[in-house]
Protein backbone atom coordinates (compact mmCIF):
# COMPACT_ATOMS: atom_id res chain seq x y z
CA UNK A 1 0.00 0.00 0.00
CA UNK A 2 1.35 3.71 -0.67
CA UNK A 3 2.27 5.74 1.86
CA UNK A 4 0.45 8.91 2.15
CA UNK A 5 2.24 12.14 1.27
CA UNK A 6 1.00 13.64 4.50
CA UNK A 7 2.63 11.73 7.14
CA UNK A 8 6.21 13.09 6.01
CA UNK A 9 7.50 16.13 7.46
CA UNK A 10 9.41 18.75 5.87
CA UNK A 11 12.73 17.29 6.70
CA UNK A 12 11.37 13.65 5.91
CA UNK A 13 10.12 14.46 2.44
CA UNK A 14 14.07 15.82 2.01
CA UNK A 15 15.23 12.35 3.00
CA UNK A 16 13.11 10.76 0.51
CA UNK A 17 13.93 12.44 -2.52
CA UNK A 18 17.72 12.56 -2.04
CA UNK A 19 17.53 8.67 -1.44
CA UNK A 20 16.08 8.09 -4.59
CA UNK A 21 18.23 10.55 -6.19
CA UNK A 22 15.96 13.20 -6.81
CA UNK A 23 16.42 17.09 -6.03
CA UNK A 24 15.44 18.03 -2.70
CA UNK A 25 14.61 21.30 -3.31
CA UNK A 26 11.47 19.99 -4.46
CA UNK A 27 10.29 19.76 -0.73
CA UNK A 28 9.41 23.42 -0.11
CA UNK A 29 7.91 23.67 -3.76
CA UNK A 30 5.12 20.77 -2.17
CA UNK A 31 5.02 22.11 0.80
CA UNK A 32 3.94 25.30 -0.58
CA UNK A 33 1.26 23.80 -2.99
CA UNK A 34 0.01 21.37 -0.26
CA UNK A 35 0.41 23.47 2.59
CA UNK A 36 0.62 27.29 1.29
CA UNK A 37 -1.52 27.44 -0.95
CA UNK A 38 -3.26 24.20 -0.34
CA UNK A 39 -3.94 23.64 -4.27
CA UNK A 40 -2.43 19.99 -4.92
CA UNK A 41 -4.08 19.63 -8.44
CA UNK A 42 -1.66 22.72 -9.15
CA UNK A 43 1.04 21.33 -7.80
CA UNK A 44 3.01 20.10 -10.85
CA UNK A 45 4.57 23.57 -11.91
CA UNK A 46 8.56 24.26 -10.31
CA UNK A 47 9.15 20.47 -10.13
CA UNK A 48 10.92 17.82 -12.29
CA UNK A 49 9.38 15.48 -14.13
CA UNK A 50 10.85 12.61 -12.36
CA UNK A 51 10.10 13.70 -8.87
CA UNK A 52 6.37 14.27 -9.92
CA UNK A 53 6.26 10.35 -11.15
CA UNK A 54 7.64 9.76 -8.21
CA UNK A 55 6.12 10.87 -5.75
CA UNK A 56 2.82 9.83 -7.96
CA UNK A 57 3.92 6.54 -7.77
CA UNK A 58 5.17 6.05 -4.20
CA UNK A 59 2.41 7.89 -2.24
CA UNK A 60 -1.31 8.47 -1.58
CA UNK A 61 -2.38 12.08 -1.54
CA UNK A 62 -6.22 11.34 -0.47
CA UNK A 63 -7.28 13.08 2.53
CA UNK A 64 -10.16 11.83 5.00
CA UNK A 65 -13.35 11.96 3.76
CA UNK A 66 -16.11 14.20 4.44
CA UNK A 67 -18.90 12.71 5.78
CA UNK A 68 -21.04 15.04 7.62
CA UNK A 69 -21.60 18.61 8.19
CA UNK A 70 -22.98 20.36 11.03
CA UNK A 71 -23.24 24.46 10.78
CA UNK A 72 -23.98 25.62 14.49
CA UNK A 73 -26.96 28.47 13.84
CA UNK A 74 -25.98 29.98 17.12
CA UNK A 75 -22.39 30.94 16.81
CA UNK A 76 -21.32 29.22 12.88
CA UNK A 77 -19.32 26.20 14.90
CA UNK A 78 -18.74 23.74 12.14
CA UNK A 79 -18.66 20.37 13.21
CA UNK A 80 -17.43 17.94 10.71
CA UNK A 81 -17.20 14.01 10.74
CA UNK A 82 -14.82 12.72 8.89
CA UNK A 83 -14.78 8.74 7.47
CA UNK A 84 -11.16 7.38 7.53
CA UNK A 85 -10.07 4.58 5.29
CA UNK A 86 -10.72 1.92 7.36
CA UNK A 87 -13.99 3.14 7.79
CA UNK A 88 -13.69 4.77 11.27
CA UNK A 89 -14.96 8.05 12.28
CA UNK A 90 -13.27 10.96 14.10
CA UNK A 91 -14.81 14.57 14.15
CA UNK A 92 -13.18 17.95 13.97
CA UNK A 93 -14.55 21.48 15.21
CA UNK A 94 -14.20 25.04 13.71
CA UNK A 95 -14.46 27.42 16.07
CA UNK A 96 -15.19 30.91 15.16
CA UNK A 97 -13.71 34.18 16.16
CA UNK A 98 -14.26 37.32 14.06
CA UNK A 99 -14.07 35.54 10.45
CA UNK A 100 -10.98 33.87 11.97
CA UNK A 101 -10.70 30.36 12.78
CA UNK A 102 -9.18 28.28 15.81
CA UNK A 103 -9.35 24.24 14.89
CA UNK A 104 -10.54 21.46 17.42
CA UNK A 105 -8.15 18.64 16.17
CA UNK A 106 -9.53 14.77 16.99
CA UNK A 107 -5.89 12.89 17.58
CA UNK A 108 -7.59 8.87 18.40
CA UNK A 109 -10.50 6.83 17.34
CA UNK A 110 -12.09 6.63 20.71
CA UNK A 111 -10.35 7.16 23.80
CA UNK A 112 -8.14 5.35 26.18
CA UNK A 113 -9.02 7.41 29.33
CA UNK A 114 -12.31 6.64 29.85
CA UNK A 115 -12.94 10.01 31.95
CA UNK A 116 -16.84 10.00 33.90
CA UNK A 117 -17.62 13.27 32.17
CA UNK A 118 -16.99 12.71 28.91
CA UNK A 119 -18.39 11.34 25.99
CA UNK A 120 -16.10 10.46 24.24
CA UNK A 121 -14.48 8.57 26.04
CA UNK A 122 -17.53 6.48 26.22
CA UNK A 123 -16.42 4.90 23.34
CA UNK A 124 -13.04 3.39 23.77
CA UNK A 125 -9.77 3.51 21.94
CA UNK A 126 -10.40 2.09 18.92
CA UNK A 127 -6.53 3.21 17.44
CA UNK A 128 -4.47 6.06 16.75
CA UNK A 129 -4.30 8.60 14.12
CA UNK A 130 -1.89 8.48 11.74
CA UNK A 131 -0.08 12.31 10.74
CA UNK A 132 -1.67 12.62 7.91
CA UNK A 133 -5.30 11.68 9.41
CA UNK A 134 -4.26 14.70 12.24
CA UNK A 135 -2.94 17.16 9.31
CA UNK A 136 -6.15 16.00 6.93
CA UNK A 137 -8.96 16.99 9.20
CA UNK A 138 -7.25 20.85 8.64
CA UNK A 139 -6.69 20.48 5.18
CA UNK A 140 -9.98 19.33 5.02
CA UNK A 141 -11.47 22.11 7.04
CA UNK A 142 -9.71 24.32 5.39
CA UNK A 143 -10.67 23.38 1.69
CA UNK A 144 -14.28 23.20 3.21
CA UNK A 145 -13.85 26.89 4.56
CA UNK A 146 -12.38 28.38 1.31
CA UNK A 147 -15.62 26.47 -0.79
CA UNK A 148 -18.34 27.08 1.63
CA UNK A 149 -17.25 30.79 3.23
CA UNK A 150 -14.71 32.29 0.97
CA UNK A 151 -12.77 34.80 2.55
CA UNK A 152 -12.65 33.20 5.36
CA UNK A 153 -10.60 29.88 5.04
CA UNK A 154 -7.58 31.65 8.04
CA UNK A 155 -7.28 28.76 10.44
CA UNK A 156 -5.06 30.47 13.14
CA UNK A 157 -5.29 28.29 16.00
CA UNK A 158 -4.84 24.75 16.31
CA UNK A 159 -6.20 22.78 19.07
CA UNK A 160 -5.81 19.29 20.39
CA UNK A 161 -8.95 19.36 22.65
CA UNK A 162 -11.37 16.43 20.29
CA UNK A 163 -11.35 13.17 20.54
CA UNK A 164 -8.38 11.10 22.20
CA UNK A 165 -5.88 11.90 24.39
CA UNK A 166 -3.09 13.16 22.15
CA UNK A 167 -0.35 12.35 24.23
CA UNK A 168 -0.85 8.97 24.03
CA UNK A 169 -0.42 9.22 20.20
CA UNK A 170 3.02 11.36 20.94
CA UNK A 171 4.81 10.47 18.09
CA UNK A 172 1.80 11.29 15.28
CA UNK A 173 0.69 14.28 17.19
CA UNK A 174 4.61 15.31 16.86
CA UNK A 175 5.17 15.19 13.46
CA UNK A 176 1.40 16.92 12.76
CA UNK A 177 2.94 19.95 14.74
CA UNK A 178 6.34 19.72 12.80
CA UNK A 179 4.26 19.70 9.88
CA UNK A 180 1.73 22.89 11.12
CA UNK A 181 5.19 24.89 12.65
CA UNK A 182 6.95 24.56 8.69
CA UNK A 183 7.72 27.57 7.25
CA UNK A 184 7.61 26.06 3.99
CA UNK A 185 3.56 25.28 4.49
CA UNK A 186 1.14 26.59 6.99
CA UNK A 187 3.88 28.49 9.10
CA UNK A 188 1.57 28.21 12.40
CA UNK A 189 3.55 29.47 14.82
CA UNK A 190 4.19 27.97 18.40
CA UNK A 191 2.50 29.97 20.41
CA UNK A 192 -0.72 29.11 18.60
CA UNK A 193 -0.81 25.72 18.78
CA UNK A 194 -2.48 24.00 22.33
CA UNK A 195 -2.04 20.48 23.28
CA UNK A 196 -4.41 19.46 25.82
CA UNK A 197 -3.51 16.49 28.08
CA UNK A 198 -5.90 14.84 31.03
CA UNK A 199 -2.01 14.61 32.50
CA UNK A 200 -0.32 11.92 30.76
CA UNK A 201 3.49 11.69 32.51
CA UNK A 202 4.77 9.97 29.80
CA UNK A 203 4.24 12.24 27.17
CA UNK A 204 4.39 14.97 29.67
CA UNK A 205 8.30 14.24 29.88
CA UNK A 206 9.18 14.31 26.14
CA UNK A 207 7.37 17.74 26.03
CA UNK A 208 10.41 19.75 26.40
CA UNK A 209 12.80 17.66 24.57
CA UNK A 210 10.67 17.33 21.75
CA UNK A 211 7.59 19.69 21.49
CA UNK A 212 9.50 22.85 22.66
CA UNK A 213 6.87 26.13 23.00
CA UNK A 214 3.89 24.11 21.59
CA UNK A 215 1.08 25.15 24.47
CA UNK A 216 -0.01 22.43 27.38
CA UNK A 217 -3.87 22.79 28.60
CA UNK A 218 -3.30 20.20 31.98
CA UNK A 219 -7.15 18.68 32.28
CA UNK A 220 -7.50 19.50 36.42
CA UNK A 221 -10.81 19.11 37.00
CA UNK A 222 -10.47 18.57 40.50
CA UNK A 223 -7.59 19.53 43.19
CA UNK A 224 -8.23 16.33 45.41
CA UNK A 225 -6.67 13.34 44.65
CA UNK A 226 -9.45 11.10 45.43
CA UNK A 227 -12.38 13.61 42.99
CA UNK A 228 -9.98 13.25 40.55
CA UNK A 229 -9.74 9.71 40.90
CA UNK A 230 -13.08 9.70 39.88
CA UNK A 231 -13.25 11.84 36.99
CA UNK A 232 -10.24 10.83 35.30
CA UNK A 233 -9.41 7.21 36.11
CA UNK A 234 -5.32 7.29 34.89
CA UNK A 235 -5.22 10.35 37.34
CA UNK A 236 -4.62 6.79 39.87
CA UNK A 237 -1.39 6.06 38.07
CA UNK A 238 -0.30 9.56 37.63
CA UNK A 239 -1.68 11.26 40.73
CA UNK A 240 -2.08 15.57 39.98
CA UNK A 241 0.80 15.47 42.25
CA UNK A 242 3.39 14.14 40.28
CA UNK A 243 1.70 15.20 37.43
CA UNK A 244 1.97 19.13 38.39
CA UNK A 245 5.92 18.40 39.21
CA UNK A 246 6.66 17.13 35.79
CA UNK A 247 4.42 20.16 34.01
CA UNK A 248 6.23 22.90 36.63
CA UNK A 249 9.77 21.53 35.02
CA UNK A 250 8.30 22.62 31.41
CA UNK A 251 10.76 25.63 29.99
CA UNK A 252 8.13 28.63 29.65
CA UNK A 253 8.38 31.72 27.30
CA UNK A 254 8.72 35.29 28.62
CA UNK A 255 4.99 35.65 27.75
CA UNK A 256 4.06 31.82 28.23
CA UNK A 257 1.59 30.11 30.56
CA UNK A 258 0.07 26.85 31.36
CA UNK A 259 -3.55 26.84 30.67
CA UNK A 260 -5.53 24.52 33.49
CA UNK A 261 -8.49 23.39 32.17
CA UNK A 262 -11.24 22.88 35.24
CA UNK A 263 -14.49 21.30 34.08
CA UNK A 264 -17.37 22.70 36.73
CA UNK A 265 -19.60 19.72 37.50
CA UNK A 266 -22.82 20.70 39.47
CA UNK A 267 -22.57 19.54 43.50
CA UNK A 268 -19.14 17.90 42.74
CA UNK A 269 -16.56 19.92 42.49
CA UNK A 270 -18.05 23.71 42.45
CA UNK A 271 -18.20 24.45 46.15
CA UNK A 272 -16.05 27.57 47.30
CA UNK A 273 -13.77 24.80 49.16
CA UNK A 274 -12.98 23.09 45.45
CA UNK A 275 -11.89 26.53 44.30
CA UNK A 276 -9.75 27.38 47.53
CA UNK A 277 -7.94 24.11 46.94
CA UNK A 278 -7.65 24.91 43.35
CA UNK A 279 -6.26 28.76 43.89
CA UNK A 280 -3.85 27.13 46.63
CA UNK A 281 -2.17 24.64 44.34
CA UNK A 282 -1.89 26.85 41.24
CA UNK A 283 -0.81 30.08 43.29
CA UNK A 284 2.53 31.53 42.03
CA UNK A 285 2.77 29.47 39.09
CA UNK A 286 2.58 30.77 35.26
CA UNK A 287 -1.32 29.77 35.41
CA UNK A 288 -4.06 30.62 33.23
CA UNK A 289 -7.55 28.68 34.53
CA UNK A 290 -10.13 28.16 32.08
CA UNK A 291 -13.36 27.16 33.78
CA UNK A 292 -15.91 24.96 31.69
CA UNK A 293 -19.28 24.88 32.46
CA UNK A 294 -19.91 20.42 32.39
CA UNK A 295 -21.23 19.83 28.92
CA UNK A 296 -24.37 17.28 28.99
CA UNK A 297 -24.42 14.49 26.44
CA UNK A 298 -26.93 11.75 25.99
CA UNK A 299 -26.97 9.54 29.50
CA UNK A 300 -24.49 12.03 31.04
CA UNK A 301 -24.31 11.22 34.71
CA UNK A 302 -23.33 15.01 35.55
CA UNK A 303 -25.38 18.21 35.28
CA UNK A 304 -23.71 22.07 34.75
CA UNK A 305 -24.26 24.01 37.90
CA UNK A 306 -26.07 27.21 37.62
CA UNK A 307 -24.47 31.00 36.93
CA UNK A 308 -24.02 31.87 40.50
CA UNK A 309 -22.39 29.75 41.20
CA UNK A 310 -20.14 29.87 38.54
CA UNK A 311 -19.44 33.32 38.83
CA UNK A 312 -19.05 32.48 43.03
CA UNK A 313 -16.20 30.13 41.91
CA UNK A 314 -14.44 32.38 39.92
CA UNK A 315 -14.61 35.35 42.65
CA UNK A 316 -12.65 32.62 44.71
CA UNK A 317 -10.07 32.62 42.46
CA UNK A 318 -9.86 35.78 41.79
CA UNK A 319 -8.14 36.26 45.09
CA UNK A 320 -5.66 34.26 44.17
CA UNK A 321 -4.91 36.20 41.72
CA UNK A 322 -5.03 33.55 38.73
CA UNK A 323 -6.60 34.83 36.15
CA UNK A 324 -9.59 33.03 35.08
CA UNK A 325 -11.86 32.79 32.52
CA UNK A 326 -15.12 31.33 32.22
CA UNK A 327 -15.46 29.39 28.85
CA UNK A 328 -18.28 30.19 26.87
CA UNK A 329 -20.16 27.16 25.20
CA UNK A 330 -19.86 27.59 21.56
CA UNK A 331 -21.25 24.97 19.18
CA UNK A 332 -23.67 23.27 21.51
CA UNK A 333 -26.92 22.93 19.82
CA UNK A 334 -24.71 20.36 17.18
CA UNK A 335 -23.06 19.00 19.97
CA UNK A 336 -19.49 20.52 19.14
CA UNK A 337 -18.87 21.56 22.28
CA UNK A 338 -15.84 20.04 24.61
CA UNK A 339 -16.66 16.36 25.61
CA UNK A 340 -19.74 16.05 23.08
CA UNK A 341 -17.56 14.74 20.39
CA UNK A 342 -18.85 10.93 20.25
CA UNK A 343 -18.72 9.91 16.47
CA UNK A 344 -21.28 7.58 16.69
CA UNK A 345 -23.71 9.73 17.24
N1 LIG B 1 -7.73 14.09 26.34
C1 LIG B 1 -7.42 15.48 26.34
C2 LIG B 1 -8.10 16.30 25.25
C3 LIG B 1 -9.58 16.07 25.00
S1 LIG B 1 -10.79 16.87 25.93
C4 LIG B 1 -7.68 16.06 27.72
O1 LIG B 1 -8.17 15.34 28.58
O2 LIG B 1 -7.35 17.20 27.96
C5 LIG B 1 -10.59 18.57 25.82
C6 LIG B 1 -11.21 19.29 27.04
O3 LIG B 1 -12.64 19.10 27.11
C7 LIG B 1 -10.64 18.73 28.32
O4 LIG B 1 -10.37 19.70 29.26
C8 LIG B 1 -11.78 17.86 28.78
O5 LIG B 1 -11.64 17.54 30.09
C9 LIG B 1 -12.98 18.70 28.40
N2 LIG B 1 -14.26 17.98 28.43
C10 LIG B 1 -14.46 16.68 28.19
N3 LIG B 1 -15.77 16.36 28.39
C11 LIG B 1 -16.40 17.49 28.75
C12 LIG B 1 -17.78 17.81 29.07
N4 LIG B 1 -18.74 16.89 29.04
N5 LIG B 1 -18.05 19.09 29.38
C13 LIG B 1 -17.09 20.04 29.39
N6 LIG B 1 -15.81 19.79 29.08
C14 LIG B 1 -15.45 18.54 28.77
Amino acid sequence: MKQSFYNLNFSDLETVLRQNDLNDSAASVLFNWHYKKKEKAQCTTNIAKDSLVFLQDNFDFSLPEIDTVQESNKDRSVKFLFRLKDGHKVETVLIPFHKKYSICLSSQVGCAMNCSFCFTGKQGLKRNLTTSEIVGQFLQAWLWLAKNRPGEERILNVVFMGQGEPLHNFDAVKKACEIFLSQHGTSIGFQKITISTAGYIPGLKRWSQEIPGVNLALSLHSPFEEKRNELIPINKKYPLDEVLKVVDQIPLSKKQFITYEYILIKHFNDSPDDAKKLGTILAGKRAYINLIPFNTFPESPYQCPDLDTIERFKAVLDTYKIPTLIRGTKGDDVLAACGQLNSKY
